[in-house]
């Protein structure tokens, strides 16, 4: 199984390190900066072999070099996206498989935030590394993509086993459940995962991983079809699409 080193970074961001102890390999998710990625293989006494980044913003790969010269690793990212993931080494395509020792990475394209965002997806252990595609309770703004380039990108997304943890890159998760309740103030998964969250954060804990299952109950960009929702913001009998993009126009002036 992966091991999986969960490291708050800057205000809210979260860089995770994995090591897959079969072959003693060890990767990063979206290095914003290196001290604290270093300090970790460090004191673990682990050499870093890649970086997998999700998405070219500098928070998400802000220590790809620095990293590459002080350890030697690949990095690896999108094909499409190559000319701004900075050192990259492995180009990767939408449905590559990309392994880490013996742990295999599924990797899906989710243009929305921006248009060569991609997904890490360990099958096995169950993982989803989303970047800023998928939030909990949330999603990434659409900084370079359309509603629909999103909406289809996390219908990929949803199609995943309930039980996959998703480790997003930001701790967004309280204010997004905020806007969520919102939204739905009578949806009960919702009231409960509130709890919950106001709870963590009030003792300076992660909120994440979350789960797909929450956040299917919870989360508003992944509800578009529920009714209760869509009768809140007057969408009733509207497209898929159409609510999605209205839910995240709300959310950007919230
Ligand atoms: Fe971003
Ligand atoms: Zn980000």
């Amino acid at each position: 199984m992966l091991e999986i080193i969960q490291l708050p970074v800057l205000t809210d961001n979260y860089i995770y390190i994995l090591h897959d102890p079969d072959s003693n390999e060890t990767g990063v998710i979206d290095p914003a900066i290196s001290q604290p990625v270093l300090d970790t293989l460090k004191s673990r006494k682990w050499s870093l072999s890649y970086i997998f980044n999700t998405h070219h913003h500098s928070d998400h790969v802000g220590a790809n070099i620095e990293l590459k010269e002080r350890t030697g690793c690949q990095i690896v990212g999108f094909g499409e996206d190559s000319k701004r993931i900075p050192g990259i080494d492995k180009k990767l395509k939408h449905r590559d498989e990309i392994k880490l020792g013996s742990q295999i990475a599924k990797v899906f394209a989710t243009p929305g935030h921006t248009l060569g965002h991609i997904v890490y997806y360990f099958a096995s252990n169950h993982v989803l590394f989303c970047g800023d595609t998928l939030f909990s309770m949330g999603c990434g703004r659409l900084f370079e993509g359309t509603a629909e380039q999103m909406w289809h990108s996390l219908q990929q997304l949803k199609s995943l086993p309930k039980e996959t943890k998703i480790y997003c890159t930001h701790e967004y998760t309280q204010a997004n459940g905020q806007f969520a309740l919102t939204l739905e103030p009578d949806n009960q998964a919702l009231i409960i995962k509130m709890q919950e969250v106001n709870k963590r954060r009030s003792l300076h804990q992660p909120t994440i991983p979350s789960t797909l299952e929450q956040e299917l109950a919870t989360n508003p960009f992944l509800r578009e079809n529920s009714p209760a929702l869509q009768q809140s913001i007057n969408m009733e009998y509207q497209s898929s699409i159409a609510v999605f993009r209205k839910i995240r126009e709300l959310k950007d002036n919230f």
